[in-house]
């Protein structure tokens, strides 16, 4: 079975590669087949196919209720 994780405009991703900030927290700007998202530390924004983030999701952090 495989297990997806949902994203969420809002939601904070911690990844298993850090950016090379050393951050690893992302927050999430926009959801469609490919994801944006910002670092949390140095602020650059980032955009990545969706297949490639759910392999690197460490966790997932709802921002609010959903
Ligand atoms: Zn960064």
């Amino acid at each position: 079975m495989k297990n997806i994780p949902t994203i969420a405009i809002g939601d904070v991703l911690e990844l298993k590669k850090p950016h090379p900030c050393k951050n690893n927290l992302f927050l999430v700007n926009r959801v469609g087949s490919d994801i944006k998202m910002t670092c949390m530390l140095c602020k650059r924004t980032l955009i990545l196919e969706r297949v490639k983030v759910e392999k690197m999701i460490k966790s997932i952090t709802a921002n609010g209720d959903k």
